[in-house]
């Protein structure tokens, strides 16, 4: 009954439960709470996520397979909101950045990247960011909060809502559907580690969006503790936010290499449950000019990473105002991937999207600041 005690509680609109971040296990708990009969739970249970997951539907009144008695039930003790739109812009080679409002408070921003085989979403896992990773825009913003696992989800019914992108939609004007989804916008999202494992679990799930584990990655700046969790818990696939090649330049581009450092986060990945040619981890590298963009970097790194099954992605530095550092010169990227290359690792240079609207790669900022959250209190 401990669920149905905050259900008990709730005073007003606001304080209902918004079925986005509920797992089904959640769902049949609330609704057996609700009076519904054990023999019946499986089957509503699996109609409301699939209303609210695989068919978009934001309303109770849509889902025509329940009673009207029952969805004036669930319409009061449910709301299917997603996280507002307050500002979306659109780059000249198609990604679209959105800037959201929470229902609670703060904003925070995802963005679509669509390609020619597939539509990347790039989500958010909290409202700012603690690490102050010095080539990042969002590590210039205090951590807010975390998010919640119905942002987490809201972020992308929010996007199909956006694309027109639910099944059953034949008026999409765009090609390409949400596929693949990174967890790779605004935060830590090992720092977040219970809601986003919850939101990741929902996503995944086969009776609602179905996004499979392998189209999902997660991006760690390197919380040693939780990473072989990522595995062994969520199942998605794993990135991490090298970008140094020694502990001298890693603290100063990922200070929490200070806490972990490169040998403690070596030694964790090459124990990580599953690895192989086909679950790869994925290592981000950006390419600074004179920082880590020399031949001896890439040396460096190819050895470190020695008997890992991984990929590396270069990603060319994406200037934000008032960062300090310059995009590496061409010829040394291509340098260091083709070194990288030749020993064995694919080294793709991830080609910059949405930089006119500052959507590429370490970004990402809102204007949330901490001190609304003290106001709030
Ligand atoms: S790179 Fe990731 S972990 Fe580092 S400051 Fe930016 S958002 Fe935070």
């Amino acid at each position: 009954m401990d669920n149905y005690i905050n259900s008990s509680i709730k005073l007003d609109l606001h304080s209902k439960i918004n079925l986005l971040g509920l797992s089904k296990s959640d769902i049949s708990r609330h609704l057996y709470n609700l009076g519904v009969e054990k023999k019946e739970l499986s089957m509503r249970v699996q109609q409301l996520f699939s209303w609210t997951h695989s068919h978009g539907k934001k309303s109770f009144d849509y889902m025509t397979n329940l009673s009207k008695e029952f969805r004036d039930l669930l319409s009061k003790e449910f709301s299917i909101s997603r996280p507002q739109i307050i500002n979306k812009q659109i780059s000249i080679d198609g990604t679209r950045k959105y800037l959201f409002k929470s229902e609670n408070f703060g904003e925070f921003e995802t963005v679509f990247i669509p390609e020619d085989e597939r539509g990347t979403i790039c989500i958010s896992s909290q409202i700012g960011c603690t690490l102050n990773c010095s080539f990042c825009h969002t590590g210039t913003q205090k951590l807010v909060r975390n998010l919640e696992p119905h942002e987490i989800v809201g972020q992308i019914s929010a996007v199909k809502d956006d694309l027109s992108d639910w099944c059953g939609k034949k008026n999409s004007t765009l090609k390409r559907a949400v596929s693949n989804v990174v967890v790779m916008g605004m935060g830590e999202p090992l720092y977040n580690f219970e809601n986003v494992k919850q939101g990741l679990k929902i996503i995944m799930d086969n009776e609602g969006l179905s996004i499979s584990r392998k189209k999902i990655t997660l991006s760690t700046s390197g919380v040693v503790p939780y990473i072989h969790k990522v595995s062994s818990e969520i199942g998605c696939l794993l990135a991490i936010s090298l970008h140094g090649t020694t502990d001298e330049i890693r603290n100063e581009l990922v200070p929490i290499n200070r806490k972990w450092n490169i040998q403690e986060l070596i030694a964790t990945l090459k124990s990580y449950p599953n690895l192989s040619n086909t679950e790869r981890i994925t290592f981000e590298y950006v390419m600074l000019r004179k920082v880590n963009d020399s031949l001896a970097d890439a040396k460096r790194l190819v050895k470190l990473i020695k008997n890992i099954p991984s990929k590396i992605n270069l990603i060319p530095f994406n200037p934000w105002p008032g960062s300090n550092y310059k995009t590496s010169e061409p010829e040394k990227v291509k340098i260091f991937a083709n070194y990288v290359k030749k020993a064995g690792y694919s080294s793709p240079v991830r080609k910059p999207r949405g930089v006119d609207i500052m959507a590429a790669c370490g970004q990402l900022k809102s204007d949330s600041v901490r001190e609304k959250v003290l106001k709030k209190n």
